[in-house]
């Protein structure tokens, strides 16, 4: 088993995954609506906050949610509806652009179509060309709604993967292309979830839990540390 492989299952003695604290989990086998302004709103914030948002949302367009009757909303309704989520401003524009796109049918259907059929760098050229949808962000839906094999970077796996050592650039691209080339696709999604996890408890951006952190013979940071 290689540095990767070794990694992630450690990882997965570790620590069990808890949907309950990932918003994906919230939009799951729901249209892509739902899948996009879930996602969009988990940028930069954390998941319990878009999932409040996004709740929110839901009791008041539908579950899942109406793209038609978000689409006429009063734009400082969704602001006030999403302000859990933060950059409220921003976000409900985009919302209710995205709105008024996917409540064509037509133009939801020559979407999906059209990403099914390419490749996950073509598809994710794709995403991003809708409002509000970023790198990670397209990834992640290519991953958790059209199953394409791509690995989503976020803050906590950028982090990891520095103080790691596999990579020594912050570039996204870099770190994704890391773990897909040393990892079979069908452990991104797991492999992805775990590093979050690990994020999120253990390797914390201030005073990393080093001691009881089960992948540190692997960790450049942690070898630096002790050398000191
Ligand atoms: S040893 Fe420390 S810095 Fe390295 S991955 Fe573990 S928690 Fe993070």
């Amino acid at each position: 088993m290689d540095r990767a492989e070794k990694i992630i299952d450690l990882l997965s003695r570790k620590y069990k995954i808890n949907p309950e604290e990932f918003i994906v989990n919230k939009v799951r086998g729901r249209p892509l609506f739902d899948m996009i302004v879930g996602v969009m709103l988990s940028q930069n914030t954390s998941d319990k906050n878009a999932m409040k948002a996004l709740e929110n949302l839901r009791k008041e367009f539908g579950d899942p949610l109406d793209p038609c009757r978000i689409k006429d909303a009063d734009h400082h309704r969704v602001e006030e509806l999403i302000r859990p989520a933060g950059m409220y401003r921003q976000r409900a524009m985009n919302i209710l652009s995205l709105a008024r796109l996917f409540c064509d049918k037509d133009f939801v259907n020559r979407l999906e179509e059209k990403i099914k059929y390419s490749n996950p760098l073509e598809a994710r050229e794709i995403l991003m060309k809708l409002p509000g949808i970023g790198i990670k962000s397209a990834d992640v839906i290519l991953n958790q709604y059209f199953g394409k094999p791509v690995f989503a970077v976020d803050t906590h796996i950028r982090r990891i993967s520095l103080r790691l050592g596999v990579v020594k650039t912050k570039s996204y691209r870099t770190i994704s292309e890391w773990w897909m080339k040393n990892l079979p696709p069908e452990k991104y999604l797991l492999a992805h979830l775990l590093l979050i996890t690990h994020g999120r408890r253990t390797c914390r951006a201030r005073f990393p839990k080093c001691g009881e952190c089960p992948i540190r013979e692997y960790c450049d940071y942690y070898r630096s540390a002790e050398g000191r």
